[in-house]
């Protein structure tokens, strides 16, 4: 077997193992991940209550603590929300913080309509976005900017159809997708402007035959999932690429079977968790988008996962329509 794989990796989802790895996650305040991720902090909650309302087990996280940490990552000035308490704000941990209310019901816990205007102040006159007002451009926050006015029901606020022409912009000739116009396609900004969209209703706008053949070849011989042509495969992509194909009708198109042995693999078997590939060291991200690609393959015993959002099904069904193509 190749990338480390042996016949002894796990054939099943550890299921308790990676509900404590991810109920004692940053417990220890004084543990070196717990430092180390505070730029970060915000997605890394989202990760962590994503992953165990997938597997049913959301009560095992401190619901008040987490809205009450959000509340005080809200800007007052902006309407922004950063990672952690005394950082700037950035549309990706905005909407990181807005994935976490959904999941708890509870967005009126926060001043959304500032969050909406925040979202609104970071459009470019091309239709682009700003992460933040540092001026970074990249196709990830076009998606994060529509994804977070999607959830909290304020699209009006934005030029969309700019936001759309602007992601199309950014297609390649090989039917990808890259981060601004002309660079280069990877599974990750595929994702984004898959999602987006999906979001926006456009998925018509796709070179979809052309795209699918490019994300299908993301799959190698171990069964796990690359995100760009000649490098290794990794847990994460299995998200990018297989969300991708499944908002497209196609994730028949890759074996659902071997990337299910490639993630399972994947397993730490003794502290819960995934890690990138086997044999490497297990983390949060990494955990949610092998549990959400699980959920995408139709494991059992984990709730339906909405492509789009990589939020439950259940909770986006209340919130929005996302177009999905017919498989
Ligand atoms: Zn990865």
């Amino acid at each position: 077997m190749e990338n480390g794989q042996t016949e002894s990796d796990p054939k099943d989802l550890l299921f308790e193992k990676h509900v404590n790895y991810v109920t004692n996650h940053g417990n220890d305040k004084n543990d070196f991940e717990y430092t180390m991720t505070e730029f970060l902090r915000m997605s890394g909650i989202y990760w962590g209550t994503t992953c165990l309302d997938i597997m049913g087990e959301l009560d095992k996280l401190d619901k008040l603590s987490i809205i009450g940490f959000i509340k005080k990552c809200q800007c007052i000035k902006s309407g922004g929300i950063s990672a952690c308490e005394e950082h700037d704000p950035h549309l990706l941990y905005t909407l990181s913080a807005i994935q976490i209310l959904c999941t708890y019901n509870a967005l009126d816990e926060i001043d959304v309509a500032s969050v909406g205007k925040y979202v609104q102040s970071l459009q470019q006159p091309d239709g682009s976005f700003f992460g933040d007002k540092w001026g970074e451009i990249d196709t990830r926050f076009s998606f994060c900017a529509v994804a977070i006015l999607a959830l909290t029901n304020q699209m009006d606020l934005i030029d969309v159809d700019k936001a759309v022409e602007f992601v199309l912009s950014c297609g390649n000739v090989d039917g990808g997708f890259g981060s601004k116009p002309n660079a280069e396609s990877h599974a990750g900004l595929i994702y984004c402007c898959v999602g987006f969209l999906s979001i926006t209703h456009n998925l018509h706008r796709l070179e979809t035959e052309k795209l699918a053949w490019w994300l299908c070849e993301r799959q190698l011989k171990s069964g796990g999932l690359n995100g760009r042509p000649e490098k290794l495969p990794d847990v994460c992509y299995s998200w990018w690429v297989l969300s991708s194909l499944t908002i497209m009708g196609r994730s028949h198109w890759i074996s659902g079977e071997k990337l299910k042995e490639f993630i399972l693999s994947c397993q730490d078997t003794e502290t819960g968790g995934f890690s990138d590939r086997p044999g490497n060291l297990p983390d949060i991200f990494h955990t949610l988008f092998g549990i959400g690609a699980l959920s995408l393959l139709g494991y059992p015993n984990l709730k339906k996962i909405n492509p789009t959002f990589c939020m439950p099904e259940e909770i986006v069904e209340k919130l929005y329509k996302v177009q999905i193509m017919d498989s």
